[in-house]
């Protein structure tokens, strides 16, 4: 594995600073102050991403997380893809700001999980629709193999009835993929997903959350009451296979768990700059000295860069897997328990660090510390990533390592 940004991706990550630094930074306090107001600069940027990402294999964006593509590259040897490419692109939009990046058009979670398992119709039907992904509900978060929500075939649509809870842009997204069982009686195994466009009647918004970071992200409640939704929005294959088990959905988070993973090592990133540049003025700074001889904060400083470096590599290689078809759900868990963990730890740090001015307003630092909790929760917390690393290590089944 070689360590360096491809070169053919340089460009893109060069674009996606630029947006960071110049769209992102100068709004992020505006819409940190007002939660729920959609950040309509985001309009126009959206525009010139899909511009960007138009006919090219190797997009910035969630839509380019995906398996696809890398099978027929395998022969040629080693491929850098769409999903090293989403993550560099995230990794440096979200060192600009996580929740105007969440809240992106047409860059939802759910577009990762329709790049991730849709068929090549889907992916024609769906492209350009912005999608968030539902899986959460009142009484399953973790063990998402609880859910609730039902789908009954009737003709050539399915009806869904169940409820869902915290979804990431819910209400601004055009649809939502959402998590439902086909029978309740099966199992993970009869967990499907389907894409579920706003106005379809029987779909609701019924509540918008208060945050404690990422405010600029919308995240609903919605409620599907006899919801009719075409057959053909049923994502994958709508067999039910016993042997393959929860399979199907849970590819998705091969795809999506490293792009969060990304996301931390973004905003983990902003934290270390800024504090870096803020010890300057009080300290060298000289990386050839020993720790033993440097003060408190520069050996705190350099052991949070160690660990950040740490959970960067872990992030990329699971990535890289993806791109290279090669099995990396124990790496995807691993690369987003160590950047999650890493990223709540070096914000808050950096709060630390640089004291009283760090806990101010007038820095980003404070709200780099809040919006970077959610990135060790969401797509599964901590807890839940190292029991799946556990129980792949272990070679234990999810019913005998709960
Ligand atoms: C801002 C925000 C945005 C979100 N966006 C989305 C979204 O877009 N789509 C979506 O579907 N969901 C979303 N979620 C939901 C999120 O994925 C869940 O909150 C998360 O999966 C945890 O579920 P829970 O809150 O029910 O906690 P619980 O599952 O009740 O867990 C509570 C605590 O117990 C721990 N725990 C649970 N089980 C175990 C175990 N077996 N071993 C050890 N510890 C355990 C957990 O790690 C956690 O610390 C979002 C949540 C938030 C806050």
């Amino acid at each position: 594995m070689n360590l360096e940004t491809p070169k053919k991706f340089r460009g893109l990550v060069n674009q996606a600073h630029q947006v960071a630094e110049n769209y992102f930074r100068p709004i992020s306090r505006k819409y940190d102050k007002a939660e729920h107001a959609y950040p309509k600069e985001l309009d126009l940027l959206a525009a010139l991403l899909d511009g960007m990402n138009a006919g090219s294999p190797d997009a910035i964006g969630a839509t380019s997380a995906s398996k696809r593509g890398a099978a027929q590259e395998q022969q040629e040897g080693v491929r850098n893809g769409g999903n090293l490419s989403a993550l560099l692109g995230v990794m440096e939009l979200c060192w600009g700001d996580v929740g105007l990046l969440l809240a992106m058009p047409r860059q939802g979670l759910g577009n990762a999980a329709i790049a991730a398992v849709a068929n090549d119709q889907q992916l024609e039907r769906f492209a350009g629709t912005w999608a968030a992904m539902a899986i959460t509900e009142p009484g399953c978060g973790s063990d998402s193999a609880a859910i609730r929500t039902t789908a009954v075939k009737d003709g050539d649509h399915y009806v869904l009835n169940g409820e869902k809870i915290f979804v990431t842009s819910g209400a601004r997204a055009d649809a939502v993929v959402v998590w439902a069982t086909l029978d309740k009686g099966l199992g993970r195994a009869a967990i499907k997903s389907f894409v579920v466009e706003h106005g379809t009647p029987g779909m609701s918004v019924t509540r918008l959350e208060k945050k404690l970071g990422i405010k600029a992200s919308d995240t609903a409640s919605i409620s599907f009451s006899d919801c009719r939704v075409p057959a053909a929005n049923l994502l994958g294959n709508p067999q039910i296979d016993v042997q393959k088990g929860f399979a199907g959905v849970m590819e998705t988070f091969d795809n999506t768990r490293p792009l969060v993973a990304g996301m931390a090592v973004g905003v983990a990133k902003a934290s270390l700059d800024r504090t870096r540049e803020l010890l300057r003025k009080v300290c060298t700074l000289d990386y050839r000295k020993p720790l033993l001889a440097v003060s408190h904060a520069e050996a705190t400083l350099y052991r949070l860069e160690a660990e950040w470096e740490a959970a960067r590599l872990l992030t990329l290689k699971a990535a890289w897997m993806a791109d290279n078809k090669l099995p990396n759900s124990k790496e995807a868990s691993i690369a987003k328990a160590k950047a999650g963990r890493v990223a709540n730890e070096v914000t808050l740090k950096c709060v630390e660090l640089a004291g009283a001015l760090g806990y101010g307003e007038d820095e980003l630092l404070e709200k780099w510390a809040r919006d970077s909790k959610i990135l060790d929760i969401f797509e599964g917390t901590q807890q839940i990533q190292l029991l799946i690393v556990a129980r792949r290590l272990l070679g234990k089944s999810s019913s005998e390592l709960k």
